[in-house]
């Protein structure tokens, strides 16, 4: 496939997760317009959700996303009140499309199938539209990360016949000929493949930079547990006020480095607890660059333009992961997720702090070698044990990656193109316990009394 669009890595979604939540919900929205056509009185739809989808499910919230797609929800405008629609439509006991009443019942809809055997995607849904027990319509969908749908995928690759840019490596050859950096190629090829122009690029770009931030704050300031069964406490305000506090008997770690953990943290609580969030490039993930952009920001007093042009170095990388990689955990562990997250933000620092294309390409790939093989095992189906946490780090590696590659020549024998390649490997050999089921890994070592 092309390149995709940089607006499939950043979109913004409810949390916590890009494929289970935000790509279910998208699922259901897809159904909810196939099915317009009929006349759905005395309807019902059944919604089967398969492999992943039932294993890790309802701790993602899979469920309530399928629903409330069903119902038509806009996330944008509607994201911050997504479970309080779903108590709605539980409560009133019907689904709304476009005017009909499709009763539901989520005990009687909705069927969890945990096989993972015979699906084509770990991630799968089915829906089947019955009148009277005859089924009048079904429809299958795979949601394949950051909360894209596979037939997006295929739809990309049939309506662009360009195969131009194939690779990172094809791209800086192509900036270097041009004399473009790689925020300006994004510029460049959002204008000529998406007939988006720079300055509605930045428009889209600085209403996602904006979430981003308010989600620092907001994970900053709130207080409590989070949702699910594991009652885990959020930790984010109070690490920021024990910061404050002490901020000068820090001895092991900078100031800046510190910080950036906790802003990593408070962005992953925000996105556990169901908040409104940007994918960079996942939910999982989404606490990553914005923490290390708000650090930068704040430490070199950048305009938000300046992070405007990182975010589309960022976004680069994850376009090429895309196409020529996976970013979803349920395909090929949280390397694809985290990793690819750490790549993203290494590479935008390097960005800000003047570095070449070769080093900004060296920084990606550190990033990303560095987590490879790195296992996707949610404690309790819950994107909280590890993911909280290892946003935090990642955070912490990507500024690290930057460092690195900025104190070098940029001379590597790896490739950023050869860890993705790499990537998909492991991916592919790596046992299903570790891809988004939570059958294995710490999802086994710590059990709690909990599955669907
Ligand atoms: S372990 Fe990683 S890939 Fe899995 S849900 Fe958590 S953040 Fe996502």
């Amino acid at each position: 496939m092309p390149l995709p669009s940089i607006l499939d890595v950043f979109r913004i979604s409810i949390g916590p997760s890009s494929s289970h939540t935000l790509g279910a919900l998208r699922s259901g929205l897809l159904f909810r317009e196939k099915v317009s056509k009929y006349n759905l009185d005395n309807c019902r739809i059944t919604i089967e959700l398969c492999g992943s989808f039932a294993l890790t499910g309802k701790g993602h919230l899979t469920d309530k996303a399928v629903v409330c797609g069903l119902n038509g929800m806009d996330v944008e405008r509607d994201g911050e009140r997504f479970l309080e629609i779903y108590e709605n439509i539980v409560k009133k006991g019907y689904v709304d499309i476009y005017g009909y009443k499709i009763p539901f019942n989520p005990e009687e809809d909705i069927v969890w199938n945990k096989n993972l055997d015979n699906l084509t995607h770990p991630n799968t849904v089915r829906y089947r539209l019955t009148k009277d027990g005859n089924v009048i319509d079904e429809e299958e969908y795979r949601s394949v990360g950051g909360g894209m749908l596979d037939r997006e995928k295929v739809k990309i690759k049939t309506e662009s016949t360009e195969e131009t840019f194939k690779d990172l490596c094809n791209i800086m050859d192509f900036c270097k000929k041009n004399e473009i950096d790689f925020a300006e190629f994004v510029d460049y090829l959002m204008e000529k493949r998406y007939s988006i122009n720079r300055n509605r690029l930045d428009y889209k770009l600085l209403k996602r930079w904006t979430i981003m931030k308010r989600r620092i704050d907001g994970g900053l300031r709130k207080e409590g547990i989070l949702p699910g069964i594991l009652k885990l406490q959020r930790r984010a305000p109070k690490m920021f006020k024990e910061y404050l506090e002490n901020l000068r008997s820090f001895r092991m770690l900078s100031e800046e480095v510190t910080l950036t953990s906790i802003y990593a943290i408070a962005v992953a609580e925000e996105n556990a607890s169901g908040a409104l969030v940007v994918t960079a490039p996942t939910c999982g993930s989404s606490g990553v660059l914005p923490a290390v952009l708000c650090s930068i920001q704040e430490r070199y007093h950048l305009q938000d333009e300046k992070i405007l042009d990182a975010l589309k170095v960022a976004g680069l990388i994850g376009m090429v992961v895309i196409k020529n990689g996976s970013i979803a955990g349920a395909e090929v562990g949280c390397q694809g997720e985290i990793g690819v997250a750490c790549s993203m933000a290494a590479a935008s620092v390097c960005y800000l702090m003047g570095g070449s294309i070769e080093q900004i390409e060296f920084a990606a790939e550190i990033g990303l070698e560095h987590h490879l093989g790195l296992t996707c095992d949610p404690v309790a189906g819950l994107v909280q044990i590890p993911c909280i946490e290892r946003n935090g780090t990642a955070a912490v590696s990507a500024l690290n990656a930057s460092n690195l590659a900025l104190l070098s020549r940029a001379e590597h024998q790896v490739s950023f193109d050869k860890a993705v390649e790499t990537m998909m490997e492991i991916g592919k050999d790596m046992s299903a316990k570790y891809k988004e089921t939570s059958l294995g890994g710490l999802a086994k070592t710590i059990k709690p009394a909990f599955h669907t």
